[in-house]
């Protein structure tokens, strides 16, 4: 399993104390990700210039000669990486780092598994991303977690693997799953996905639900913020029996650095920031087509 990051004593990624593992990689491409690190399945480099010291140290280990450092400047030249990792080792700043680490179910759970005395009733595990439900393996860790004690939770494009999908409902306390556009045209072009699709998935993981869960719906100002999107969010919605309601996220812009870091153009927006007229505005349309928002 290809992990991007283990984050601990998270308190926004499902109930009580947990430990986020962040999956690197999802096959969907929202403009909008704000974690643009776990968009590709592969390994990848991440250069910082602004904390590089331009000491040099990077060009004189590189077999490929992927560093210009001179004139105060230094480049990156990213298509000619083969990934050695000899930049990563010597950089003295934490300029250079390597996203993705394979991981094996047995790893994860010993990581997990020190944080256990924090977890108190409620918290655990949260598998997020990218897209968690892609990765093989994520039923062979959910399963050692729930022997291990460990409640399970995950974080879902609803864009998984149907049958992981399926399994993973059926072994976790929680979940969260997004619904990102009712407008099946407009959703298809800023995210690659097909709705019936998604929508599919969700029904079938309400259907498998060991417990409850919640749709997240992110918020575009002038991009899916219309009537359209929040009928179909309350047609969804209406057809589950194990969710417990809609939390509306609002967009933010702050991930542009992150592309950047990663060699992706910076597409963050501050024009679709919702404000809080926006949002309320959503929020009285769902109530009023009786919808739960949480
Ligand atoms: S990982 Fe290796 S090939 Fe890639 S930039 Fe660093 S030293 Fe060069
Ligand atoms: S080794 Fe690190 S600090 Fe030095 S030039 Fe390379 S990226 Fe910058």
């Amino acid at each position: 399993m290809l992990v991007t990051k283990i984050q601990r004593f998270s308190t926004h990624d499902g109930p009580g104390i947990r430990t986020a593992v962040f999956f690197k990689g999802c096959p969907l491409s929202c403009f909008w990700c704000h974690n643009p690190e776990n968009k590709s399945f592969d390994r990848e480099l991440s250069f910082d210039p602004k904390i590089c010291v331009m000491c040099g140290a990077c060009e004189a280990v590189c077999p490929n000669a992927c560093h210009i450092v001179k004139n105060g400047g230094h480049e990156y030249l990213r298509s000619l990486c083969i990934k050695c990792g000899n930049c990563v080792n010597i950089c003295p700043a934490g300029a250079l780092e390597f996203l993705g680490k394979e991981m094996t179910p047995a790893e994860i759970l010993k990581e997990v598994l020190s944080d256990k005395a924090f977890y108190g009733n409620e918290g655990g595990i949260t598998l997020t991303g990218g897209e968690p439900l892609v990765q093989k393996d994520v039923p062979q860790l959910l399963e050692l977690c729930d022997e291990s004690g460990i409640s399970c939770c995950f974080e879902t494009s609803g864009a998984g693997d149907p049958d992981i999908s399926k399994t993973a409902a059926s072994l976790c306390d929680f979940f969260f799953v997004d619904i990102k556009d009712g407008n099946p045209d407009r959703l298809l072009k800023n995210t690659g996905a097909d709705i019936s699709q998604l929508d599919a998935n969700i029904r079938l993981m309400d259907k498998y639900a060991r417990n409850k869960f919640a749709i997240r719906a992110i918020l575009l100002k002038g991009v899916n913020s219309d009537k359209e999107n929040y009928d179909h969010i309350g047609g969804v919605f209406k057809s589950l029996k194990n969710c417990i309601g809609v939390e509306l996220l609002p967009y933010h812009a702050l991930y542009g650095n992150k592309c950047l870091r990663i060699g992706l153009s910076d597409t963050s927006c501050k024009d679709f920031v919702p404000d809080a007229d926006a949002l309320k505005e959503a929020e009285v349309y769902l109530k009023s087509i009786g919808v739960v928002v949480i």
